[in-house]
């Protein structure tokens, strides 16, 4: 049963009507301009948080690289303790965190809830991973010589993260980089801020009930400009960043030209590739949440459905049926299936994306259009718009983060599908809905799917975090989450130990003196 209303949620939580946008922990300061958070549920003013200036984020750098020096010397199973008490105390705050994510973002209530949760699911990874950063022994060439590898922590790790998933980035980054030692700057999402302020005060609790220092989680607020402030700044070894491939393009670019590493996580343009033996019980769910869920605002969305031209006819019919049953509205009211996109800006790009995909020769299937009316004050509830398009269409190519479906026909073998599948700049998430063993092999080979993600009959998108998340091409290379992702969080470092009296060179070098 609920317990908050969003009133009590946001106290709990900490969020007040203006809030201080700078944090090293349980100092909060900020002198720069104010940002409105206004929800796209109902078009209403939520808060405000105060900007980082240039002279706050030095504070924080400051508190930072001090902390980094404490921190990195406590045990690595201890550093897992405290993200365990983390993950206890989101599942306390499930309930206020999810409606907070669900008011100020957008998207539904389940979603909402279920972002909390893969809060906490990486909490529990990161917990046993402390107690598993391993590295190896390798054998020398060398008598009396012994080589290993070990992890070493490796900073202070900057952390950029993207509107849509709000609170959920900044654990996947943090668990882990707590564990492997390192402290943490997030800068929030313009679009998001109040989820920084709650998802902070939740941790700086913690820190302080442990007796840890100001620097170990820090957050600055603003727009791309505080984002510059991480990006060029050599105290910052590893830049986390997740958003778009233009952000990305250029948040890569400036992390390199200091030779700082970084872990982008940008945009995708997924699809589904529907064969002659798929089951339709599986299709249409896997399609539809792909497409609509969030309303299509997930990295990985299903953007394209490439149909073979047998079952064509029969899929379309199925999913053009399916999204009749679609409920939209308030995405806090758990009836509805698809809630706002994130603002009007967000509304134009999708309307000027059904124009394109139309004069391109595009033929609409399900109109899409702004609704209106009551319960649809704020001006960002859309319809979700299936478009008959071909993959070498401009609109199609580019992933536009909005309910739209492309649907196209692939004709023969797999391989036509696949090459249809491949033929775009994002490399992000993938699927296949086959019951034949070898088109399923094939598309999982080297000759396949060229994304990070690739599935067999389950949708593109709601990825666990046991795997590693991330994707191939323009989506930017980087691999968050479960796996060895833990390795980008630490600094490797190769030993060579010599425990004879002699000192052979390696490579059998004779060096006499
Ligand atoms: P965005 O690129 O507009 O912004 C993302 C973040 O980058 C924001 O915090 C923004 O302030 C910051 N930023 C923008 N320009 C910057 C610059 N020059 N220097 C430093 N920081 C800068 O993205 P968005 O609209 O918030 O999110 C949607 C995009 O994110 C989509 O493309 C989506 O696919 C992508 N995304 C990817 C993943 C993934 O894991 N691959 C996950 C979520 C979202």
């Amino acid at each position: 049963a609920e317990q908050f209303g969003m009133k009590e949620a946001l106290q709990v939580l900490g969020v007040k009507e203006i809030n201080e946008g700078t944090s090293t922990g349980s100092e909060w300061f900020s002198n720069g301009e104010i940002i409105e958070s206004y929800s796209p549920v109902d078009g209403q003013l939520i808060g405000k948080v105060k900007a980082t200036t240039a002279e706050d984020y030095e504070r924080v750098m400051q508190k930072a690289t001090e902390a980094f020096k404490t921190f990195r010397a406590m045990p690595a199973p201890q550093r897992g303790e405290i993200v365990r008490q983390f993950g206890n105390k989101l599942r306390e705050l499930k309930e206020p965190l999810g409606k907070l994510v669900s008011y100020e973002m957008g998207k539904s209530l389940q979603e909402g809830y279920g972002e909390v949760q893969e809060m906490i699911d990486i909490c529990d990874f990161a917990v046993g991973l402390s107690r598993q950063l391993n590295g190896q022994v390798i054998p020398s060439e060398r008598p009396g010589h012994v080589m290993r590898e070990q992890w070493h922590p490796i900073g202070v790790v900057g952390i950029i993260s993207a509107f849509n998933f709000p609170v959920a980035v900044w654990s996947w980054n943090t668990a882990l980089a707590w564990i492997c030692g390192d402290v943490c700057v997030w800068k929030a999402s313009e679009k998001a801020p109040l989820c920084s302020i709650a998802c902070q005060n939740i941790i700086a609790d913690i820190l302080k009930a442990n007796g840890l220092p100001e620097g170990i989680s820090c957050i600055v607020n603003g727009d791309y400009r505080v984002g510059e402030m991480i990006t060029t700044d050599t105290r910052i070894p590893l830049v986390s960043a997740t958003g778009s491939t233009r952000m990305g393009r250029i948040v890569g670019a400036k992390v390199a030209e200091r030779f700082g590493k970084s872990l982008l996580e940008l945009g995708g343009n997924n699809a589904i590739i529907i064969t002659p033996t798929a089951d339709l019980k599986v299709v249409v769910p896997g399609a539809v949440f792909g497409a609509v869920g969030t309303c299509g605002q997930r990295c990985t969305s299903t953007r394209r459905l490439i149909i073979h031209e047998s079952v064509y006819d029969t899929v379309r019919d199925a999913i053009v049926g399916a999204y009749k049953q679609i409920k939209l509205g308030n995405p806090l009211d758990e009836k509805n299936h698809v809630g706002p996109l994130i603002d009007k800006d967000a509304v134009n790009t999708y309307l000027s994306a059904i124009e394109k995909a139309k004069a391109e020769g595009g033929k609409v299937l399900v109109e899409g259009g702004v609704l209106e009316g009551e319960g649809y004050e704020s001006g960002c509830y859309v319809k979700p718009a299936i478009i008959e398009a071909e993959n070498h269409f401009e609109i199609v190519q580019h992933e536009t983060f909005a309910p739209i479906l492309y649907l196209m026909k692939y004709s023969g073998e797999v391989e036509n599908a696949i090459e249809i599948q491949n033929g775009v700049a994002q490399g992000l998430s993938s699927s296949i809905m086959t019951n034949s063993m070898k088109e399923a092999e094939k598309f999982l080979s080297f000759a396949g799917s060229d994304c990070g993600i690739a599935n067999v009959n389950i949708g593109t998108s709601g990825a666990e975090i046991g795997g590693a998340f991330g994707g191939e091409k323009e989506t930017g290379g980087g691999r968050e989450s479960g796996s060895d992702a833990w390795k980008v969080y630490m600094r490797r470092q190769t030993n060579t130990v010599n425990y004879s009296d002699q000192l052979p060179l390696a490579q059998g070098i004779k060096f006499d003196l």
